[in-house]
């Protein structure tokens, strides 16, 4: 879904015009006159329709829609289109017996207010299509409660000058214009900015289901707004608590279908409420006219504003959600291609790594006799380094197949995993004095079971060959729940040595491929350092963690979690 901003400027846009009229700027003209006559009549034809509802006074109604389309049409057509406010406010006044002085002064309010209205949100960096909190708030503020107080004013103080009210009205007067004037800028603005700031550039159509919740929601708030507002109100269902009833469909406007939705739901229930009231019906038709309709537009406006919020606070979040999940899909393409990388690379530099070597070695075993003893060592010195450097690509090789390769998940015995690595390194282990205990019993994994073996192999070999007592001890076992400093964890494997430990500092860097201890060439001097990046690789992939605890001469515990046999959900 794209959502395009029509902005000043964007008039051209509304009204292509023909490839004769190849003057743009008579185009431009045309196309400003031709919004301008539309916004006056649009203006003309919603206040008349305002006019129906007018109680105070014959100029002062209580719902007044035009100034809600003045506010539209300024920020979605740009500012220059306030002429076509300005006439229609005119004419709409003139032709209610008023003398042409009032209506200009009145006229002269309206298009003040839209235009304060248009540039104060501009400035706050208004979005059209309400789509964020601060503009339902933005709009609340600076249209509704701000810019129609120079409506109000002005238009007030015209009929009190010019004789049509008696002065002494004129705090009431003002009172119920300003609050028609918020009713158009919170109920009618909003509908036409929702609908006319963006369109679906590429947005499929809905489905049966979808059509259907829609028919069911406008159906729902007709029926409903009807059996609260069109009845008499002396009916059973009195009491102005019945109007809450609203609130439902207004949320599940914002929750299902968003500002679009919700801002003609909300017009649909006022409308009807408003109709009603004005002819003595619903909850607040028994008041007197002008209290019932102060009270139904104060609370038609919390009406509008909590389905705005509402729906401008879900339509942040969907945003965030797509940006995030435009981000996580950029970090996985990236990660796929660092991946595709490291494999190629490390493939194609295995074979002329192997030829140095192999002529390096032709070179000791053919040329050797004749060669000094430092150009023999110096040789020796280049195999040894190309052969340590084979490693590296082997181990980057192996990475690289850690990630790419799919995971053949099965049922695995892990008691019979750790007696396969006793059997396989029994001269080693004697050598060592070294004793691997299993606490059993080792419940059933469901994982990959050559992944997981390289798990436990790594594991227990870097607990024997990083340990300096006599007699090393490793013990292997499993908790169902331990508590660590950042909360439980379930299902729990742990390795414990009483190994040379390792320095807290270092208990991050350990898993970082190639990385290997100071003192790590003293106990082996053959490690790459990529054994623990493998194991750290494995686990997560199936949806596992890893982590220790060790501190120096005090052995270490690497604990990681993995999913048990019949249970292929996250452990950690
Ligand atoms: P390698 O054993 O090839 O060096 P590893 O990735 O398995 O690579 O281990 C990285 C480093 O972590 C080792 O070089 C060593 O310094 C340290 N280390 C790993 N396991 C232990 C252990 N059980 N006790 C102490 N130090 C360890």
């Amino acid at each position: 879904m794209k959502s395009i901003n029509v902005m000043e400027g964007d008039i051209e846009r509304f009204f292509p015009t023909s490839g004769q009229d190849s003057n743009p700027a008579y185009r431009g003209v045309s196309a400003l006159a031709s919004i301008v006559i539309i916004v006056a009549f649009a203006y003309v034809a919603s206040a008349k329709l305002g006019f129906t509802v007018a109680f105070a006074a014959e100029q002062v109604t209580l719902i007044w829609p035009p100034s809600g389309i003045a506010l539209a049409a300024l920020l979605l057509a740009g500012l220059r289109v306030w002429p076509g406010i300005f006439i229609g406010a005119f004419a709409a006044n003139v032709t209610t017996h008023e003398p042409a002085l009032t209506a200009f002064g009145i006229a002269a309010g309206n298009t003040l207010e839209a235009l304060v209205g248009a540039a104060l949100l501009r400035r706050a960096g208004f979005h059209n299509g309400l789509d964020r909190l601060q503009d339902v708030l933005a709009l609340t503020l600076f249209s509704a409660i701000l810019s129609t107080i120079v409506s109000a004013t002005i238009g007030t103080f015209s009929l009190c000058a010019t004789g049509l009210q008696p002065w002494h009205s004129f705090i009431a007067l003002w009172r119920v214009w300003w609050l028609g004037d918020a009713g158009g800028a919170l109920l009618v603005a909003p509908a036409i900015l929702a609908w006319g700031s963006g369109f679906s550039a590429q947005g499929s159509a809905p489905s049966l289901r979808r059509i259907v919740e829609a028919v069911l929601l406008f159906a729902g708030i007709v029926l409903m707004c009807a059996a609260i507002f069109a009845r008499s109100p002396d009916s059973h269902l009195s009491g102005h608590s019945v109007i809450y009833m609203i609130f439902p469909f207004i949320i599940w406007a914002a929750l299902r279908f968003g500002q679009r939705a919700t801002t003609i739901v909300t017009l649909i229930a006022s409308g009807i409420a408003v109709l009603s009231t004005a002819r003595g019906l619903g909850p607040f038709g028994s008041d007197s006219i002008s209290q019932s309709l102060i009270l139904l537009e104060s609370f038609m406006a919390t009406v509008a504003v909590t389905g705005l919020l509402l729906s401008a606070a879900i339509a942040e979040r969907r945003a965030a959600e797509k940006k995030l999940s435009i981000y996580a899909g950029e970090l996985e393409h990236i990660n796929r291609q660092l991946d595709d990388f490291v494999h190629i690379a490390s493939h194609d530099l295995k074979e002329p790594l192997r030829g140095l070597i192999l002529q390096a070695s032709f070179l000791l075993d053919d040329l050797g006799e004749e060669l000094d003893e430092d150009a023999r060592k110096r040789l020796r010195r280049m195999i040894d380094l190309g052969q340590h450097m084979g490693h590296l690509v082997e181990d980057l090789l192996h990475f690289s197949r850690l990630s790419r390769e799919k995971l053949m998940k099965q049922d695995i015995n892990p008691e019979a995993i750790i007696e396969r690595i006793r059997s396989m390194a029994e001269s080693w282990l004697d050598e060592r004095k070294a004793r691997i205990a299993v606490v059993a019993p080792l419940p059933r994994l469901r994982g990959d079971s050559t992944a997981m073996a390289e798990v436990f192999r790594n594991l227990i070999t870097n607990a024997i060959k990083y340990n300096d007592k006599d007699e090393p001890l490793i013990e292997v076992g499993f908790t169902e729940s331990l508590e660590t400093p950042s909360g439980v964890e379930c299902n729990v494997f742990y390795v414990r040595d009483n190994g040379i430990g390792i320095d807290p500092q270092y208990h991050d860097e350990i898993f970082h491929i190639f990385r290997r201890l100071p003192d790590a060439a003293r106990f082996d001097q053959s490690g790459t350092g990529a054994g623990l990046t493998f194991v750290k690789k494995i686990i997560e992939r199936n949806d596992g963690r890893i982590w220790l605890e060790s501190a120096p001469g005090r052995g270490s515990v690497f604990y990681f979690t993995f999913p048990s046999a019949g249970n292929s959900g996250r452990q950690a």
